[in-house]
């Protein structure tokens, strides 16, 4: 079986170095919120091109402390309006609901499955506070129109980078276009710890502060508290595998797009729909197309040894934990859930194995 993703090939290239830098942590003695997370986070700023970035547990918490963040400060209250994508993964409005703010759900665009611009703007409401952008898959939305639309409606932008670390327009980042940015290091993204962690960044320094107390029970400084706070904090060991992993990213990129560029070249079939991009925008988190038969062509892959998956098989507003949404259309939104289907991607996915794919696809017929 060609495997979706395999992480353990992944992280055995860089074996040696990740036990090396385990046993550094282990002998330091000194197990949370020290030398490294903080050198990973002024890595990880350097290399989104940011002032700041704070570590923390997780994506969705990195999320919602920013938009919490926003509400100690001011900028957000109770009841504020939040545009997002109807098609993002689930963890996006997960983060506005849990502020008590009011997700307001967008058709994306077709071509790219991320936020559309003019749907956006169609959103805006007396309400709106903010827009949270999703790179999904991998593709920085299209930030210049979202920046433009923000700046004249005054709104706050959070991207949520999770699938993106190292996308970019002209060198500028994901994570470095809105007043800040949410990011995953789960396992399985680009750039995955050996565990759970997250970070924000941003370049405003009063919102750094604040996170900072936010994720540390509230606490600016020791035993005083400013907030009621959690505690959502990025660990010393997995500060120091993202410290190793992140001098690699690059080149994972460059073997990702690699991948994405011979199934773009190699894919020719008419029941196939193929992503459009393949600049620097796209870092291939995912490689997603869609088919009419989609189930079909999952089964009939599985059966010639490829794993797929679907991102995602059901839209937020489907789901049950948001069943007050369960009427509502939205049919873009819903095309996608129904034919998108990701074919294997990675660094070290075999280029004899992408090209088996190419040709199974090529041999696919309904
Ligand atoms: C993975 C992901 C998250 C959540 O990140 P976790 O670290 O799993 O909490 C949020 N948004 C998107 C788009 C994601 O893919």
């Amino acid at each position: 079986m060609i495997p979706f993703l395999d992480l353990k090939a992944i992280n055995a290239q860089y074996r040696d170095e990740l036990i090396a830098a385990c046993t550094n942590v282990i002998d330091s003695g000194w197990y949370v919120q020290g030398t490294e997370v903080r050198a990973f986070e002024q890595e990880f700023a350097a290399y989104c091109g940011t002032k700041h970035a704070i570590g923390v547990a997780n994506g969705l918490d990195a999320l919602m402390l920013t938009l919490r963040a926003w509400k100690e400060l001011g900028k957000l209250k109770e009841g504020d309006e939040v545009i997002v994508p109807a098609n993002t993964y689930i963890a996006s409005i997960l983060a506005i609901t849990e502020n008590r703010l009011v997700p307001v759900l967008v058709e994306p665009d077709m071509a790219t499955y991320n936020l559309c611009p003019k749907n956006t703007e169609a959103a805006i409401t007396k309400k709106t506070r903010a827009i949270l952008p999703v790179h999904l898959y991998g593709q920085l939305a299209n930030m210049p129109a979202i920046m433009d639309i923000a700046k004249r409606h005054n709104l706050l932008v959070l991207e949520d980078s999770a699938q993106a670390h190292g996308a970019n327009i002209d060198g500028k980042k994901a994570g470095n276009w809105g007043h800040a940015s949410g990011f995953s290091f789960y396992p399985g993204k680009n750039l995955g710890a050996l565990g759970d962690a997250g970070a924000v960044t941003t370049n405003d320094d009063e919102l750094a502060q604040t996170l900072r107390a936010l994720g540390n029970y509230g606490s600016h400084k020791k035993y005083e508290n400013l907030y009621q706070g959690v505690n959502s904090r990025l660990d010393e060991i997995q500060a120091a595998m993202l410290r190793v992993k992140l001098r690699y990213l690059d080149a994972e990129i460059v073997a990702r797009r690699a991948v994405a560029t011979a199934y773009i070249s190699g894919i020719n079939n008419p029941a196939i729909v193929l992503p459009t991009s393949c600049d620097e925008a796209h870092v291939w988190h995912v490689f997603v197309i869609r088919c009419d038969q989609r189930d079909a062509l999952q089964r009939y892959l599985a059966d010639n040894g490829v794993q797929t998956l679907i991102h995602y098989p059901l839209p937020p507003h489907k789901q049950q934990a948001y069943k007050e949404w369960n009427e509502l259309s939205y049919p873009v939104s819903e095309i996608i859930h129904q034919q998108v289907l990701s074919l294997p991607i990675g660094p070290t996915l075999p280029l004899d194995d992408v090209q088996n794919i190419i040709q199974l696809c090529n041999e696919f017929k309904l």
